[in-house]
């Protein structure tokens, strides 16, 4: 590009142009005006003195007296210090102020001469080689009976008007250079007078478009500068303040957007991200400032959320679907998409909401899974209960030993509906009064809970030759309900006793750790794979349903520790080793 020139060097030049083109100008309108008055003077001054002439060369002419004529014009030319030469008809000299006639040149083809044989008068400037100088030459005609009889020239050197002419132009030159050097000066201040004020705004502005808004131009100078720059100034405060709330609600946005827990995604027409906050970047494992002008495929990696995105697009309706992506695990998210409208209620793309509803579709299945596990649960004692009955009813079981049989199966049937609706009763009351704050924690010794829990076992483990082994130090104490709490290690220990082999040993061991009262039972009994560990405290849960059966458990005993736990502001973990054995920890707050 080419080098833009500065203001000032625009207008001094041209200034300094102007000036001196008028001063040449008017200097050489001016001398050529002067020259040619004073050569209209010497020409009509040579003019009259030819007409002067006239009367004594016609006497003299008839008869013709050359030698008088010659002596007239060398004395008359003498005295006007004029040159006068009189020439017939036919071009020959008869008469001159300088030279001899006799020795002069034809002169009937002098321009002068021609122009004065044609009746009127002659004038011409030239360079006369007789003399060395330059001459203006008139002549006049002498008429007889309108006839060309004589012609009388008389010419003076116009060398000297020249020299004076030439030291005019000098001084006049030497005039227009200083007045040149001053106009230049005068040129220059005008173009920086001009120029400086524009160079400020210009200064001003490019402040301004650095972002430098606080910049304020000062309104100096000549009206339409001064209002420009009072202009650019207001312009300057009304830029700064539409700016810093445009800041300030950029700032609000994000800062709602970057709180949200759901994920927040916007999309062009073109697939193109506009805009996504930074829960929907975790969702999608990408960095949300990267993804702004990507297009979905590669920011979303999920071919049916893709689809339905563009689904979406093309359709300009609000829809909402499940998906489930796998991150760090197997997550379902639900998004929802509207279409997206500018100012002018135009479709400009689409707006993902996306939730992460693993938890809740996961609450979801639980209930209706539940639901279904407690009709099952109830309807395999009542079926044989009814069977049972029925068989009794018709009487066509005589003997007594195989009716008690039957009854004792309907009473284990019995007992066991008793022992489900024991264990669904006690997990709701500890769900609803956890959910009323109504469970009273008091300081208790964590000592004498165990020992009661492990007394309570005891009968069993005898049974089956179980050792219960108890390290527990006295001080240990926390807030506890202590009846809850019982009930929780009872269920524990219970299950540690009934999954382990004869002969085996629980161990059941309390302990402070940093802010924590941790109770651990461990037993040797078979372990549990770790794809159960997730789902183990879920109510009906069961590894092995039909051992757990066997062994009268509900499936809700591990269910109920979690939530007795959870009520003491604690939680309860599992770790287990298949073949080895398990060890469940109840972690209380101290
Ligand atoms: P249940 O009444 O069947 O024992 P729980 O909720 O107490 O129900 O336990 C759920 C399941 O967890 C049990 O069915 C069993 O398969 C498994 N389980 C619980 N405790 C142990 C343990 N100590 N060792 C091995 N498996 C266990």
């Amino acid at each position: 590009m080419r080098k833009k020139r500065r203001l000032v060097w625009h207008l001094f030049p041209s200034y300094l142009l102007i000036t001196i083109f008028s001063l040449v100008a008017v200097t050489w309108y001016a001398t050529e005006a002067l020259q040619r008055f004073y050569l209209n003077q010497t020409q009509q001054d040579l003019q009259a003195r030819a007409h002067l002439l006239e009367k004594q060369i016609i006497s003299l002419l008839s008869p013709l007296d050359a030698e008088v004529v010659d002596a007239i014009c060398k004395e008359l030319g003498q005295l006007s210090a004029t040159r006068i030469t009189v020439i017939l008809p036919d071009g020959a000299v008869i008469g001159d102020s300088r030279d001899t006639p006799r020795f002069m040149d034809n002169h009937a083809n002098r321009e002068e001469v021609v122009a004065a044989l044609g009746g009127g008068i002659g004038k011409s400037m030239r360079y006369s080689n007789t003399l060395q100088q330059r001459m203006m030459y008139v002549a006049v005609p002498l008429m007889k009976a309108d006839r060309v009889v004589v012609v009388v020239r008389t010419s003076v050197s116009v060398s000297s008007l020249d020299e004076a002419m030439n030291s005019i132009r000098l001084k006049i030159a030497l005039g227009v250079l200083v007045i040149a050097l001053l106009a230049a000066g005068v040129s220059f201040y005008i173009s920086r007078r001009i120029s400086q004020p524009i160079e400020r705004i210009r200064e001003g502005a490019q402040h301004f478009s650095s972002g430098n808004l606080a910049h304020r131009l000062p309104a100096v100078g000549v009206e339409e500068m001064a209002g420009l720059a009072e202009a650019l100034n207001r312009m300057a405060v009304q830029l700064d303040d539409r700016l810093k709330t445009v800041v300030r609600q950029r700032n609000e946005l994000e800062a709602v957007l970057s709180s949200m827990l759901e994920g927040v995604a916007a999309v062009d027409q073109n697939e193109l991200i506009i805009r996504m906050n930074q829960a929907a970047g975790r969702m999608f494992d990408c960095d949300p400032s990267d993804a702004t002008g990507r297009h979905i495929q590669e920011v979303i990696r999920n071919l049916a959320l893709q689809r339905f995105v563009l689904g979406a697009l093309s359709s300009g309706k609000a829809v909402e679907d499940d998906f489930i992506v796998y991150r760090g695990g197997e997550r379902v998210l639900n998004v929802r998409c509207s279409p997206l409208f500018d100012a002018s209620n135009r479709q400009i793309g689409t707006l993902l909401v996306i939730s992460d509803v693993t938890q809740l579709r996961h609450l979801e299945n639980v209930r209706s899974d539940f639901v279904a596990n407690v009709s099952h649960e109830i309807k395999t004692p009542l079926t044989a209960i009814k069977g049972f009955v029925e068989t009794l009813q018709q009487g066509s079981v005589d003997r007594r030993e195989e009716q008690e049989r039957f009854l004792d199966i309907v009473l284990k049937h019995v007992n066991r509906l008793h022992a489900i609706l024991e264990d669904l009763l006690s997990l709701s009351r500890i769900e609803q009064e956890n959910d009323q704050n109504e469970i009273q924690l008091e300081n208790g010794s964590i000592k004498k809970v165990v020992q009661t829990a492990v007394q309570v076992c005891q009968p069993k483990a005898a049974e089956k030759n179980i050792e219960v082994r108890l390290d527990c130090p006295a001080e240990i104490a926390t807030r506890i309900d202590a009846t809850l709490l019982e009930q929780a290690l009872v269920n524990l220990i219970d299950n540690a006793i009934n999954y382990s082999e004869q002969g085996s040993t629980v161990q059941v061991r309390a302990d402070r750790k940093d802010s924590e009262v941790i109770i651990d039972i461990t037993d040797q009994g078979p372990g549990i794979h770790s794809r159960h560990l997730p789902r183990l405290f879920e109510r009906f849960y069961r590894i092995d349903k039909a051992r757990s059966r066997k062994l009268g458990g509900t499936g809700l005993g591990l269910a109920i520790v979690k939530h007795i736990v959870q009520a003491h502001g604690g939680h309860v973990s599992v770790d287990s080793t298949l073949g080895k054995g398990s060890t469940f920890t109840i972690h209380l707050p101290a």
